[in-house]
């Protein structure tokens, strides 16, 4: 976690993960898992499932393996400019912690620079920083503000994120339009209501609200 965090390095080092993923150990798992469902993990169509299972792993919490300090190093600079940047409509995937489901949708992100600019490009490598893991959004999306806010110092930063949980589609109350909307305000976004206004206001014009 990244409360109380000031220290771009401390942060980085805390979400790091150095040793690779452990393959091996996922395939024997989902093996077991098969085998504990009812099935044959000997038949065609099973056979090669636990390793594709844990290569997907692999992909979908690759968030783990990302680093958090290359990712700083190169994606900073000063820039005289103290108006509202913001980023929209980021597609992200990610996995819910409580059920390792997956939940989808999209991110945006604004922030008021004080003296320094984050690379466009970056902010979508930051989220799938923070999506890329097992999740639950409302962390995910303060945990993708404070990094910002620690990344650049900001006067502001603001994330909204929609999502479509597939636990709730799917089983349990199975809603079909299961979708969430959480949402962290800092510094001028939280302050400030016309600030704030100025971002929803953005994220909300034209935009076609389907997730998927
Ligand atoms: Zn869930």
């Amino acid at each position: 976690m990244i409360d109380d965090c000031n220290d771009p390095l401390t942060l980085a080092a805390e979400l790091f993960c150095e040793d690779e993923m452990d393959l091996d150990a996922i395939e024997k798992s989902i093996s077991t898992v098969l085998t504990a469902i009812g099935e044959d993990v000997d038949r065609e169509g099973l056979i090669k499932t636990p390793s594709r299972v844990a290569r997907s792993y692999e992909e979908l919490l690759a968030g783990y393996r990302m680093d958090p300090k290359a990712l700083l190093n190169e994606a900073i600079f000063d820039v005289a400019y103290d108006q509202m940047v913001i980023v929209r409509d980021i597609e992200f995937y990610s996995m819910c912690e409580h059920h390792m489901l997956p939940f989808i949708g999209k991110v945006h992100a604004a922030y008021i620079p004080t003296d320094k600019v984050i690379g466009l490009s970056k902010i979508p490598r930051i989220v799938d920083l923070f999506s890329k893991r097992l999740q639950v959004q409302e962390r995910m999306t303060t945990q993708i503000a404070e990094f910002i806010e620690v990344a650049i110092k900001p006067q502001g930063v603001a994330v909204v994120v929609e999502g479509l949980h597939m636990c709730m589609m799917l089983r349990g109350v199975k809603k079909h339009d299961a979708r969430m909307t959480t949402s962290a305000m800092l510094g001028t976004f939280r302050k400030d209501m016309s600030t704030r206004m100025e971002f929803l206001d953005n994220i909300s014009r034209g935009a076609e609200r389907r997730l998927i």
